[in-house]
C-alpha cells in the first residue's frame, strides 16, 4: 500500500495524526485525489477558518480498506473519493456516517448525493463519445450510447474494460434508467462491435481513435481536455476528434462524481462538516472542479474556459447512488456478454 503523507505531518505519519486527532482544532482527510490544487485549496480553508487540515493521500481501495482496518480508532474525519460506484464501496463498507446539513443539501443537487447524506458530490465528469473527425462526418451531430450497439458501427468502437469502476457504472446508470434486459443487449451489441479487446485507460482510447484502430470512444470528457492541455502527441490526437455528448434527447449523458463524505465516529466531526461546506462554495467549487477540468456540481460555480466551451449538455439525473447499486449486476452483465 502506497500512501502520501503532505501538509502539517511528514514524518511518522500515523503518530503524528492520532496526537493531532486528539488536538483542538484540525480535520483528518483521507482522499483518493491527487490535484496539487486540491492541496492549495485547503489551505485556503485552514486560513478561513483555523481548521488545520492533515491530509492522507492514497489510492482509494487502499485507503478504504485501511478505514476499515482502524475501525473506532481511525483519525479519518473525511473521505474524498472518485466515482459514485467507489463512495458506494465505502458507503456498504460502513466506515460513512448521515451528515444533515442545510447548506450542503442547498448546494448540492439531489442527484449528486447520497439520499441519506452519508456522501456528497463535490465535482462532476461526463462520460462523452469522441469520434474520429476524419472518418465520422460532421453529419453524425448526435449519437446516443444505445447507438454503438447498432451494425453500422461494427469494429469501430473503443472502450474500457470491464474491471474499469468508470465502465461498470456507465453500465449501472443503464440498467437504472434502460432496465436489465434492454442493458444486456446494449452489452452484447457493443462486444461485438468492439474495434479491438478493451484495454487501456480512456486516454489510450482517444489515442486509438487518433491512430486509426476505432472510430468512436466511450471516455470521460477531462481526458480529451487535459489531452488538449498536453504534450505534442496528445494534442494532436485530442485535436483528431471531437466530443458528443450522448443522448441529448432522452436520458442525457451519463454523469458521475468525485465526492466526499464524513467518517464515521470522527473525532472532528465539526471540523468535517465544515470542509464539506466549505467546498460547495462558489469559489471552492470552481477551484477543485479546475484542478481535473471537471464540472462544478453547484450550480452557478464558474468553470475554466476548456469546460466552457465543451458546452452545456443534458445530464442524467440518476442518483448517483444507484450507480453503485447496480455496480455488481452490470459486472455480471458485463461478464456474460464477454465484456473483457
Ligand atoms: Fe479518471
Amino acid at each position: 500500500m502506497k500512501l502520501f503523507v503532505r501538509a502539517a505531518c511528514v514524518a511518522a505519519a500515523s503518530a503524528v495524526l492520532i496526537s493531532s486527532a486528539t488536538a483542538a482544532n484540525v480535520v483528518n482527510v483521507y482522499t483518493a485525489r491527487h490535484y496539487d490544487t486540491d492541496a492549495a485549496l485547503l489551505e485556503r480553508f485552514t486560513e478561513q477558518t483555523g481548521i488545520e487540515v492533515n491530509l492522507i493521500e492514497g489510492k482509494s481501495d487502499a485507503l478504504l480498506e485501511r478505514l476499515v482496518r482502524e475501525g473506532d480508532r481511525s483519525p479519518a474525519d473525511v473521505f474524498i473519493t472518485v466515482d459514485a460506484g467507489r463512495l458506494h464501496r465505502a458507503v456498504e463498507a460502513g466506515v460513512l456516517s448521515s451528515v444533515e446539513s442545510p447548506v450542503l443539501a442547498a448546494a448540492v443537487p439531489a442527484s449528486a448525493r447520497h439520499p441519506d447524506g452519508l456522501w456528497y458530490g463535490l465535482a462532476k465528469r461526463a462520460r462523452v463519445l469522441v469520434v474520429s473527425r476524419e472518418r465520422v462526418p460532421d453529419t453524425v451531430e448526435t449519437l446516443d450510447y444505445e447507438m454503438l450497439a447498432l451494425p453500422e458501427w461494427r469494429g469501430r468502437v473503443l472502450s474500457r474494460s470491464s474491471s474499469n469502476i468508470y465502465t461498470q457504472s456507465l453500465v449501472a446508470s443503464m440498467i437504472e434508467t434502460r432496465g436489465d434486459a434492454a442493458t444486456e443487449a446494449w452489452c452484447e451489441g457493443i462486444v461485438a462491435n468492439f474495434a479491438r479487446r478493451p484495454q487501456g485507460g480512456d486516454r489510450d482510447q482517444i489515442r486509438a481513435v487518433a491512430a486509426g484502430e476505432g472510430d468512436v470512444a466511450i471516455v470521460n470528457h477531462y481526458y480529451y481536455l487535459r489531452m488538449l492541455e498536453g504534450n505534442a502527441a496528445d494534442r494532436a490526437a485530442a485535436e483528431s476528434v471531437r466530443v458528443i455528448f450522448p443522448n441529448q434527447s432522452d436520458h442525457g449523458t451519463h454523469v458521475n462524481f468525485s465526492g466526499g463524505g464524513v467518517v464515521a465516529r470522527a473525532p472532528n466531526r465539526e471540523n468535517a462538516v465544515a470542509l464539506l461546506e466549505f467546498l460547495v462554495q462558489n469559489e471552492a467549487q470552481s477551484a477543485f472542479a479546475a484542478g481535473n477540468q471537471e464540472f462544478p456540481v453547484v450550480e452557478g460555480a464558474a468553470t475554466t474556459s476548456l469546460v466552457a466551451e465543451l458546452g452545456p449538455f443534458v445530464e442524467s439525473t440518476v442518483n448517483a447512488e444507484a450507480l453503485g447499486l447496480h455496480n455488481a449486476a452490470a459486472v455480471r452483465m458485463m461478464d456474460r456478454a464477454g465484456w473483457r
